[in-house]
């Protein structure tokens, strides 16, 4: 899953970068409101991780001309441990939740899992596609019952799938749900990852749809 990270303070940004990338996520970092909008209008992220003290336009005005436009993207905002004032304007302003500052990476993913769950209006952490079943929380896939190791791409493809069963989702969107701007992508990096989960899984799971894009098929069980 892709996420927008907007964060000016250039320790905390490069932590959570990294530390959320190590943990599958692709993360665009970007340090000032004017970046952020420029961000927000390619459209390719599924949640916000918004700083609200911000050089050239603070989060609070950002968020709310988000929403104006009916922007519906979740936003987490990343506050101070003192300013509840602030934790009060970006709920009102139409934030998903808040993460207090100095942050838990482990925190803000627990609460990404969370509302990506409310948003899909599951209340169970797994997700379920016929005989798969997989952890967002600890990627854990089981196949038939049976556990599946796969590499973190590989893990994040499947579970962009999964996220919404018996939705087309083409390449591209494939590619911008796996990585991040500066990311290199080989040139058939999604057809390398399909190979190798048909291969884990069984080969009729991941359907290619001729000139669409790839779904995952009702298996039956
Ligand atoms: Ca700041």
């Amino acid at each position: 899953m892709r996420l927008l990270l907007v964060e000016d303070d250039a320790m905390i940004g490069a932590a959570a970068r990294d530390g959320l990338r190590q943990d599958g996520f692709a993360v665009d970092w970007v340090r000032d409101g004017g970046q952020a909008e420029a961000a927000l209008a390619t459209g390719v992220h599924e949640m916000v991780l918004l700083d609200l003290g911000l050089p050239r336009r603070d989060g609070l005005s950002i968020l709310r001309s988000m929403r104006a436009r009916s922007d519906e993207t979740p936003v987490i905002i990343l506050t101070a441990r003192d300013a509840v004032a602030d934790r009060v304007a970006g709920l009102d302003a139409g934030a998903d939740d808040y993460v207090v500052k100095p942050f838990d990476l482990e925190e803000v993913e627990a609460r990404v899992r969370a509302l990506v769950r409310r948003r899909a209006g599951r209340a169970r952490a797994r997700v379920k596609v016929g005989s798969l079943t997989l952890d967002p929380a600890t990627h854990e896939v089981t196949w038939r019952g049976r556990r599946v190791e796969l590499p973190g791409r590989e893990y994040a493809l499947l579970a962009a799938l999964a996220e919404r069963p018996g939705a087309i989702l083409s390449r591209a969107q494939l590619e911008e749900r796996l990585y991040g701007w500066n990311e290199e992508i080989g040139s058939n990096a999604i057809e390398v990852y399909v190979h190798g989960l048909r291969r884990k899984l069984e080969p009729g799971f991941i359907r290619n749809v001729r000139g669409l894009g790839y779904t995952l098929a009702a298996d039956g069980a």
